[in-house]
């Protein structure tokens, strides 16, 4: 077994590395200040050099411009991106964009590729995906109220959709609706390409986020869907597959967002032993040398590492035996990293003092954006539970005979 990144993007990952730490948390303070909307020009700046440094799309097919890495070895990308909240921005690997790219790639008609692949690719445009509905419970989809009704040759979608995240600015959405009523609950529902400027998709507001409602790609927004009419030619893959490919769309995504977790952990780990060791607590003694800082800054480095293995063996398994195989790990390492990641940063704010809810450090910002993790794409709970649900089904299924206790064996 090697270790070792392999050898075909090392070279790639280093040029990563050293862009990321060169123009892109520089300009963090910035587009943290104006905003994603307002930041757009110097954004812009900031992709035209990926572009041109040859380092575009890393998880993108090459048929549409990427680079085609696959998924370990974007997962590696992921974690390096993952440094600054503006990396996979940056390189065009950002959610939702990315995970829209690859299902319009996998079952766009040529239409569909020409109009929206392309240009989303390319990142002339940008892209939304509205599946969760403010009255319904987004860990259980299947209980949808939007609706899509065949008119004629159209669809006419109803609905109330939140949580869509970077609808504001986008060109169009990926919209969940159901489209059969009467069908088994997860062949219910289709996907549906919206240009959001269709008449009746009434975009309410960003929805605040602990008080900060930001804009552009960094927000999350409400949506009203009324009498909304697009071409059944929207219509992405066959009537009734919403949820399976949105299950395709989730299996990799899991996997992009864990590995940028673990990106933003390293960040952390390195903030927080900087402080450890700078900061002073008597006169001739830092924070470091306190046994509770010891123990977080060890703690973090064996938690951080284990995550990285865990999403990495993952990744691996999805690449060579399928996501099916995956499902357990996949499941496993979502609430895992989600909890590593979130401890580490309110451990390391808890060590910076006051200085750790300003903004004067990066800490703040992961408190606030990143409280989310542990939520969206199945809340821990649900992932605990399906987990452990399959493994004890097939204890379950064990001969019972090999179950008796034999009488003081261990
Ligand atoms: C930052 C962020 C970005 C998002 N982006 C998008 C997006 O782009 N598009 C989109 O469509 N949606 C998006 N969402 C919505 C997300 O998918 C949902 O929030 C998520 O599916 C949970 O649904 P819910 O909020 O309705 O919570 P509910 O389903 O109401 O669940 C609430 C809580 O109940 C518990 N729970 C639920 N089910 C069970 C169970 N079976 N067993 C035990 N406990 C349970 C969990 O603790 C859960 O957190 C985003 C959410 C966040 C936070």
């Amino acid at each position: 077994m090697d270790f070792d990144p392999p050898a075909q993007v090392k070279p790639l990952l280093d040029k990563i590395e050293a862009f990321v730490a060169e123009h892109v948390i520089p300009l963090e303070p910035h587009v943290f200040e104006v905003g994603f909307e307002k930041a757009a020009p110097e954004l812009d700046q900031l992709r035209a050099k990926v572009k041109a440094a040859g380092m575009w799309g890393p998880q993108l097919p090459k048929d549409v411009g990427g680079l085609g890495l696959d998924l370990v070895e974007h997962g590696l990308v992921s974690e390096r991106l993952g440094r600054s909240p503006l990396g996979h921005y940056a390189f065009g690997a950002q959610a939702p964009d990315a995970g829209n790219l690859e299902i319009l790639h996998k079952y766009g008609s040529a239409e569909q590729k020409a109009t929206w692949l392309a240009p989303l690719a390319a990142g002339e445009l940008r892209s939304c995906f509205s599946m969760t509905e403010p009255e319904n419970p987004g860990s259980n989809p299947t209980i949808m109220s939007c609706t899509a009704r065949k008119d004629g040759s159209d669809y006419v979608i109803d609905g109330h959709k939140w949580f869509t995240t970077a609808a504001d600015g986008a060109a169009f959405a990926i919209v969940m609706a159901v489209t059969d009523p009467d069908a088994p609950a997860h062949m219910r529902a289709s996907m549906i390409i919206v240009p959001t400027n269709t008449p009746g998709f009434d975009r309410v507001r960003n929805i605040p986020i602990m008080g900060d409602p930001s804009s552009g790609y960094g927000s999350h927004s409400e949506i009203w869907y009324r009498g909304v009419r697009v071409p059944q030619s929207n219509r992405l893959g066959p009537e009734g597959a919403g949820f399976l490919i949105a299950q395709e769309r989730l299996g990799p995504g899991r996997i992009h967002h864990c590995m940028r977790w673990i990106g933003i952990c390293e960040r952390v780990f390195d903030t927080m032993c900087r402080h450890l060791t700078r900061r002073k607590i008597a006169e001739d003694k830092t924070l470091a040398t306190r046994q509770i800082a010891q123990a977080w800054v060890a703690e973090a480095r064996a938690e951080i590492d284990a995550s990285r293995l865990l999403v990495l063996h993952a990744a691996w398994t999805i690449e060579k035996k399928g996501f099916a195989a995956a499902r357990d790990q996949v499941s496993c390492i979502k609430f895992y990293v989600a909890n590593v990641m979130l401890q580490l940063v309110d451990r390391a704010i808890q060590l910076h003092g006051a200085l750790g809810i300003t903004s004067d450090t990066i800490l703040a910002y992961y408190y606030v954006h990143e409280r989310g993790a542990r939520i969206y794409d199945g809340p821990d709970e649900v992932h605990k539970m399906v987990v452990a649900k399959r493994i004890l089904a097939r204890y379950a299924s064990e001969p019972r005979g090999e179950q008796v206790p034999s009488g003081g064996a261990p």
